[in-house]
């Protein structure tokens, strides 16, 4: 035996009794220059009553405790010139358009941020609390219910403001790339209207011919020496396994979680996609013996965070600036004359030739990603949001207009989608 391994050999003995240690950080793009600045900040914003939850018509009583935190995340970018975004997700059931509203217009003079570089997306848990976008008057402040939910939505907004000043104040060199994967738990879950509602194969739900939109994109923030940092994903699927009376993220939640799990100061943030019309199944633990719905919403979760986990590894594509963005309030009519049209907002986000985020408000349905898309397709990739900036209701396309069923009840004109996607196209020609 050598005297160098005699010497060696105590080390190598303890080196063996130790725990193993977290890998050394790996860059998947070491070439890529960390060109961006990213900051991250999240908090808990499970309340700490029992107020009423949203999403079901039916409950009947408020919450009854917590299975999950709820929280909500900021990820702020700038681009290393004057392009800057902060993306706001929140494990909540929607954003009140008041909301964002002031939020916006606080962002703005706190941190002359303009109103199209904010994006504010809901996973859409039917497991959060009743939200209030607008104050109450007297007589409705009587009432404890809009009372609370008032002050729940009060607090909340104060939060966000203070969970951007933080991910500003979080600003760190940055390397972002993008990838998308597939999971395969949504589903259709209109019947087949092709059909006549009288056949025998007319009336299955879910409908495993129907349109869906698996694709999971992720955007990946790493830092200078290729610590993980962040991850933005997202998925078009209603965020309802769950039906219960205890606060939870739902399959949306259980994914951040599974993702941040292993991970030291790791954010995993979740934007809904055009899920209007998507449910995850298997659905509910009458069908899966034994599987409690909780179990079932925690697979779904791990499902989709193991999509997320390929979107982050496997040929990562570059993401480089200039970042611009483009928002715009547009009047959506109602097909009842005597309603006023709504202020629908549309919002357009480029990095640079690489990726393009549209975000879409309240409760679109998967027609509207697919046709987008396709009619965007090109060298950038092409990532479709809703449930963000707005929560007014359904918003179907032409053909389940034409249809009919609960997602097309929502009273719009004919004409919604033909002015949804022409501003999408006219604010994506008029971004550099
Ligand atoms: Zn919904």
């Amino acid at each position: 035996m050598t005297r160098a391994l005699l010497v060696l050999l105590p080390a190598l003995l303890l080196a063996s009794l130790l725990p193993a240690l977290d890998p050394a950080p790996k860059s998947v793009a070491p070439h890529l220059p960390a060109t961006w600045q990213a900051g991250f900040a999240r908090a808990v914003i499970t309340p700490d009553k029992p107020l009423w939850m949203a999403g079901y018509a039916a409950r009947n009583k408020p919450a009854e405790g917590r299975e999950q935190d709820l929280f909500a995340k900021v990820l702020t970018l700038e681009d290393g010139a004057r392009g800057r975004f902060v993306l706001i997700t929140l494990d909540l059931i929607g954003v009140p358009q008041a909301l964002r509203h002031r939020v916006a217009d606080a962002l703005a003079r706190e941190h002359q941020l303009p109103a199209a570089a904010l994006l504010i997306n809901a996973s859409h848990t039917h497991s959060g609390p009743q939200l209030r976008g607008l104050p109450p008057s007297a007589e409705d402040l009587a009432n404890p219910k809009i009372r609370d939910a008032w002050a729940y939505t009060q607090a909340l907004e104060t939060t966000l403001l203070r969970l951007v000043r933080e991910a500003l104040a979080d600003l760190q060199p940055a390397r972002l790339t993008w990838n998308q994967a597939r999971c395969g738990f949504a589903m259709n879950r209109r019947r087949d209207y092709s059909l006549p509602a009288d056949h025998p194969n007319a009336n299955r739900v879910p409908n495993p011919e129907g349109p869906v939109d698996h694709a999971v994109p992720a955007l990946r923030v790493e830092s200078p020496d290729g610590r993980l940092r962040g991850v933005v994903f997202g998925y078009a699927c209603h965020n309802t396994c769950l039906g219960f009376y205890r606060w939870c993220g739902d399959y949306a939640g259980y994914a951040q979680e599974a993702l941040q799990e292993h991970r030291p100061d790791f954010q995993a943030m979740f934007v809904t996609g055009c899920g209007g019309d998507q449910n995850p199944y298997p659905r509910r633990s009458d069908v899966v013996p034994g599987v409690s719905d909780v179990e079932l919403a925690r697979q779904h979760g791990r499902t989709l965070a193991n999509a997320v986990e390929m979107a982050m590894t496997v040929n990562p594509r570059p993401v480089t600036g200039p970042l611009r963005a483009a928002y715009e309030e547009i009047p959506l009519a109602y097909a009842k004359p005597d309603r006023p049209a709504h202020a629908y907002p549309v919002q357009v986000v480029k990095f640079g030739a690489d990726l393009t985020l549209i975000a879409l408000g309240s409760e679109v349905v998967v027609d509207y990603s697919l046709r987008l898309k396709r009619e965007l397709s090109g060298p950038a990739g092409v990532w479709v949001a809703g449930y963000s900036n707005d929560y007014s209701g359904y918003i179907p396309s032409l053909r389940l207009q034409r249809e009919g069923g609960y997602e097309a009840a929502t009273g719009w004109a004919e004409d919604a989608e033909a002015r949804i996607v022409r501003k999408v196209h006219e604010l994506h020609a008029q971004l550099p």
